[in-house]
């Protein structure tokens, strides 16, 4: 058991309502992710502490994002929203978007069918079970093609706000979210061209992200998962 201060800490860290401070929780942070191992003993108390309390909750009160890190499928980004896709052992491929869940009870979720060109609730539990993340890169296309003409047909917006697109760039990655602040204007230190979609930056987008400063990109992009510098 952890000391109930250090426990409190490692909750506020991890449902993203504090940001990580030290180099321990920094680190920590990134053990969690899976980009690190833990390396002290203290740590290893940390990890093996979230990882009780993680399989102590049932599955079906876990927030989307835990069921996003944990199903068998192949995550994608398209125009900034958050995709997986997978093949079910009874429906065949489907899709499954973050973004339209709402309204669906507890326990269930919402998931596009291809053979179906439309959703369908399933419980998720037993959902979970049927699904493997063996999609081709045809499929993918044939896919999300698909969901966007069902999205088009029902009113959906086809492209995500930058804040979102933001939230979905980290969570693909794995990275904490701390949010996004208005743009200042006066110090920002612009480059023209986006790392990661190599799009040029839109003047439109006036939010900067609360972690490494950079302005959103439209595709979600900040510095956050950018690979060059090492700290
Ligand atoms: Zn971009
Ligand atoms: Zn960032």
């Amino acid at each position: 058991m952890l000391p109930i201060d250090e426990a409190d800490r490692l909750q506020a860290l991890t449902t993203g309502e504090q940001p990580p401070e030290t180099g321990f929780e920094k680190h920590f942070m990134r053990v969690l992710s899976g980009e690190a191992m833990p390396c002290s003993a203290k740590e290893l108390e940390w990890y093996e502490f979230w990882r009780l309390n993680q399989s102590k909750t049932p599955e079906t009160h876990k927030p989307y994002d835990d069921l996003v890190n944990t199903m068998p499928a192949r995550k994608v980004l398209s125009n900034g929203w958050m995709f997986l896709l997978a093949r079910h052992s009874q429906v065949g491929l489907i899709l499954l978007d973050k973004a339209h869940q709402d309204e669906c009870p507890a326990g269930l979720l919402r998931a596009f069918v291809l053979a179906r060109l439309g959703t369908t609730k399933f419980e998720r539990e037993e959902f979970k079970k049927h699904l493997s993340s063996s999609v081709s890169d045809n499929e993918f296309v044939d896919l999300v093609t698909a969901y966007n003409e069902f999205k088009k047909k029902q009113g959906l917006p086809l492209k995500a706000s930058p804040d979102v697109a933001h939230a979905n760039f980290l969570l693909k990655r794995g990275l904490p979210n701390f949010g996004v602040r208005p743009r200042e204007g006066a110090k920002v230190h612009r480059v023209s061209m986006c790392w990661n979609c190599k799009e040029e930056l839109d003047n439109n987008v006036d939010i900067e992200c609360n972690n490494c400063g950079w302005i959103i990109c439209i595709c979600g992009a900040c510095g956050c998962g950018r690979e060059t510098k090492k700290h």
